[in-house]
């Protein structure tokens, strides 16, 4: 193994020759099939990993739940402090972990850290919700009767989460389940195994410290039979899955008949639209930034781009200058933009979307080759390709469908309306930007007419998001919220308590059941 991946990996203790334990439920374990965890920027193995049988699974969630049943009677502020203790043991492993995430995922070193630090400050909001999960008292119609609105524990949350972000969004769920007194099950992404690990290794840490059982926080490595095995267990009382379509519609499908609650988190197609008036010194370093940034890998990425006809030429033409000076290879190496796809299975993706877009005869105006260079061969370098295809239709393959790679498509258009019709009319509804100093545009932007997407911003790029705003996508995206906002509610049973303190016991509505 390379020096630069075993310096890594020997921060968590992980011997490149060892043979990992994928499953954690209080303690480390693993008799289930062997995956590699492989480095997307040179090929190598980075470590083997024992994920979890059938059957460890099943033990995994059911020792979840024990846990559950302890940890939902301690008081949320209690809660609060253990979630406080995690923050500070990320925070203390931060440049470590971000190396990790930019080594295992391939995302450059300061997105990787970035991305620890995002887990650091849902923490926080962790925290301070603790003490702030509050219900409410509802004004009854009957005298000497008030109704509480209670948010309770929910119980098993199982978490399912993709490549791209190995720690962040399993952060998301895990800060606000634990607030609300939940347990959760990780079934993570089998290419990012050893996040995973160190991540709850970390974690554990702390819940042992604390006398906390660790299957508060669980952990099942495996493939897809481990994730369909959390989502049709009737134990996990939420799913919360972040992936694509294709398998968020099996999963929304499978909790929903058994009526299970389920967050959805899938596919961005997200599109950022350029008035005449908008500033360019800052709109296109923020396009570049969304289409080229994570090498095109994040679910909020720029993939299509309208230009107003006046500013089309020169917004290219400066687009295009950025694309050509952008620093490829390794992730970890300081000045590195671009690193590699995650997998050789992307590139092939890539390869495909730009084969489909050569016989459509789009013009390609930059990129639509892999690399060949010295140094990059080992890994999964793409070039960060701008199509302008000849059809403008939203309804085309190539611009309705997500392809995960540094792909941007254009279109030119006349007016507002136009480009807003265009942004909607994509299944997906994730992110989405308009770049203006126009307030009447934004007016109708952000408004009913507007954006269709989660999220909808103005002089701000489609790609990353803060957690304080409530995070997710429409339509096809699969309408669920994370992170901050109101989401906290979705991860508590909300009782709804009548209580009588009169003598009487009148029915509502004045209805009278006597004989
Ligand atoms: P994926 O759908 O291939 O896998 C996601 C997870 O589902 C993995 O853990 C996988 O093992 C598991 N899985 C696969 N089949 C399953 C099944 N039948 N039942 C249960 N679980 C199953 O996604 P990916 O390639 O890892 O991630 C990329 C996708 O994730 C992109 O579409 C991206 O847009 C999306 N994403 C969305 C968000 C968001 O917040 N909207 C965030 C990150 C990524």
């Amino acid at each position: 193994l390379s020096t630069r991946a075993s310096d890594i990996l020997s921060k968590f203790s992980i011997r490149p020759d060892a043979e990992l334990k994928g499953v954690y439920d209080g303690t480390w374990r693993g008799s289930g099939e062997v995956i590699q965890s492989i480095c997307p920027t040179t090929g190598e193995v980075l470590a083997n990993v024992r994920t979890a049988s059938p059957a460890e699974v099943q033990e995994t969630l059911a020792k979840t739940r024990e846990a559950y049943v302890k940890w939902r009677n301690e008081p949320a502020p209690r809660r609060g402090e253990v979630l406080r203790q995690i923050r500070e043991a990320l925070a203390a492993k931060r440049e470590d972990l971000g190396a990790l995430v930019s080594l295992e995922m391939g995302k450059i070193l300061t997105e990787g850290v970035g991305e620890v630090q995002e887990f650091v400050d849902i923490c926080d909001y962790g925290v301070g919700l603790s003490r702030m999960m509050n219900g409410r008292v509802v004004a009854s119609e009957r005298p000497g009767h008030s109704i509480l609105e209670m948010p309770n524990p929910l119980g098993v949350v199982g978490v399912l989460s993709a490549f791209n972000f190995p720690v962040a969004v399993y952060g998301w769920n895990l800060a606000l389940s634990l607030a609300a007194g939940n347990a959760t099950i990780w079934k993570p992404s089998p290419t990012t195994p050893l996040c995973s690990i160190a991540v709850t290794r970390i974690i554990s840490q702390v819940l042992e410290a604390n006398g906390i059982p660790g299957a508060v926080a669980s952990l099942v490595n495996g493939g897809k039979e481990a994730g369909e095995a959390v989502v049709e267990s009737p134990g996990v009382e939420l799913v919360s899955f972040t992936g694509s379509e294709r398998v968020g519609r099996i999963v929304g499908q499978n909790v929903a008949s058994r009526f299970g609650k389920v967050i959805l988190e899938l596919g961005g197609n997200n599109a950022s639209i350029i008035m005449p008036d908008a500033d360019l010194s800052l709109a296109v370093p923020a396009v570049f930034f969304g289409a080229v940034g994570t090498a095109g890998q994040r679910c909020t990425s720029t993939r299509r781009l309208y230009l107003h006809r006046q500013v089309a030429d020169e917004f290219l033409g400066r687009l295009k200058t950025l694309y050509g000076s952008v620093a490829v290879g390794d992730p970890l190496a300081k000045d590195t933009l671009l690193g590699p796809l995650h997998t050789s299975t992307a590139c092939d993706v890539y390869t495909q979307a730009v084969e489909k877009l050569r016989s459509l005869n789009a013009d390609i105006i930059t990129g639509g080759e892999r690399y060949q260079r010295d140094g990059l061969q080992g890994g999964n370098f793409v070039q960060p390709t701008i199509a302008l295809p000849k059809s403008v239709n939203p309804k085309d393959g190539i611009w309705s469908t997500e392809i995960f790679a540094p792909i941007l498509n254009v279109a030119i258009f006349d007016e507002l309306e136009e480009a807003i019709e265009w942004n909607n009319a994509v299944p997906q509804g994730l992110s989405s930007s308009l770049w203006t100093r126009d307030i009447r545009n934004v007016g109708r932007w952000i408004g009913p007419a507007g954006s269709d997407a989660g999220i909808v911003n103005v002089n701000v790029g489609t790609s990353g998001a803060e957690i304080g705003a409530a995070f997710g996508g429409n339509k096809s995206t699969g309408w669920g919220r994370e992170s901050g906002g109101d989401a906290w509610k979705q991860y508590v049973r909300w009782s709804a308590c009548t209580v009588n303190f009169s003598d009487a016991a009148p029915l509502a509505q004045g209805v009278s059941f006597a004989s």
